[in-house]
């Protein structure tokens, strides 16, 4: 009687549980059947991705906000995201390089054969690359700090949602003219504000070299304390190096990056009586709800705080 009891309740028991695990089981995979389960390596990509995905897409960003997407100590989540991943994008351009973070993460992931769609959203780009010696001829990542490469990371990020997802094509293509028109009048909007800027008044100094891209497109020179985020970061050499070019060139502001460590510029600034003319965004956006919290805000920003440092 005793075992009979016994084998009862834990026919029952059982049957609780599977009725638990297959209930959980068919929720999970209906969220994921409903959404494309999308990777971004870091926040600038994230933001582009989120705006042309919309509603069909459930997203994470590798490196967080605020944080260097060039060097990046990725998380088990990170692994576990990346794993899941239907799509995965990636800047390129040597930007995910160092520590081979990115790579080393999707041989983790196993997405470094065909198992996954890994999507470079530089792709079309025509890249400029490093001066410093021992790193000439390596592409420089910084392209979307020019609004023209921006538009062509939509426009590949809407190519990859088409060709893995050709179900909701309208919607992407949709999503991707809205936000692309939003980042040409963004563009012209860069092009008269600088246009105000004396020629002579267009040369600055950040502390990574980040704006190689910008330069070519608005026409300006930036200077650098160091070329990469890469290299050794405000060594003695770099500091004396950018203090001999301020003496010799007729520098016109400082600026300094909101994901940088401030004490090189802060050094800068102090060795030169030059201020630091204000915060410019460059490897992130802002945190939610703070300024420049999407890549067309971030742009803004950078416009209108360039724009303010190099004029007043
Ligand atoms: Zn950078």
């Amino acid at each position: 009687m005793f075992k009979k009891n016994k084998i009862f309740i834990i026919s029952i028991v059982l049957l609780f549980l599977l009725a638990g695990c297959s209930s959980n089981e068919s929720e999970n995979s209906d969220t994921k059947d409903d959404k494309l389960q999308v990777v971004t390596t870091y926040s600038i990509l994230y933001d582009i991705v989120k705006n042309v995905g919309g509603d069909q897409i459930d997203l994470h960003s590798l490196a967080p906000i605020g944080s260097n997407p060039h060097e990046y100590e990725t998380l088990p989540l990170d692994v576990q995201k990346a794993t899941d991943a239907d799509i995965v994008f990636y800047n390129g351009l040597n930007l995910e390089a160092g520590n081979s973070w990115f790579e080393k993460l999707m041989i983790t992931a196993g997405k470094s054969e065909d198992s996954a769609p890994v999507y470079k959203m530089s792709e079309g780009v025509e890249p400029m690359y490093l001066t410093t010696e021992g790193k000439e001829g390596e592409e420089d990542p910084h392209a979307w700090l020019d609004v023209q490469n921006g538009i062509k990371y939509a426009e590949n990020a809407r190519d990859a949602f088409i060709e893995i997802d050709p179900d909701h094509k309208e919607e992407y293509e949709k999503n991707a003219q809205a936000y692309i028109s939003e980042l040409e009048a963004l563009h012209q909007k860069a092009i008269d504000q600088y246009s105000k800027i004396p020629k002579e008044k267009r040369i600055f100094v950040t502390s990574e070299g980040a704006f190689k891209y910008f330069s070519k497109a608005y026409d300006f020179q930036a200077e650098y304390i160091w070329e990469i985020n890469q290299e050794n970061q405000g060594t003695p050499s770099q500091i004396t190096r950018v203090l001999d070019l301020i003496n010799e060139q007729q520098i016109q502001g400082l600026f300094l990056e909101t994901s940088i460590d401030p004490r090189s510029m802060e050094m800068v600034s102090r060795e030169t009586g030059m201020d630091i003319k204000g915060k410019v965004f460059t490897d992130s956006i802002g945190k939610p709800g703070e300024d420049g919290d999407t890549y067309i805000k971030m742009m803004q920003w950078n416009i209108d705080t360039i724009y303010k440092g190099l004029t007043e």
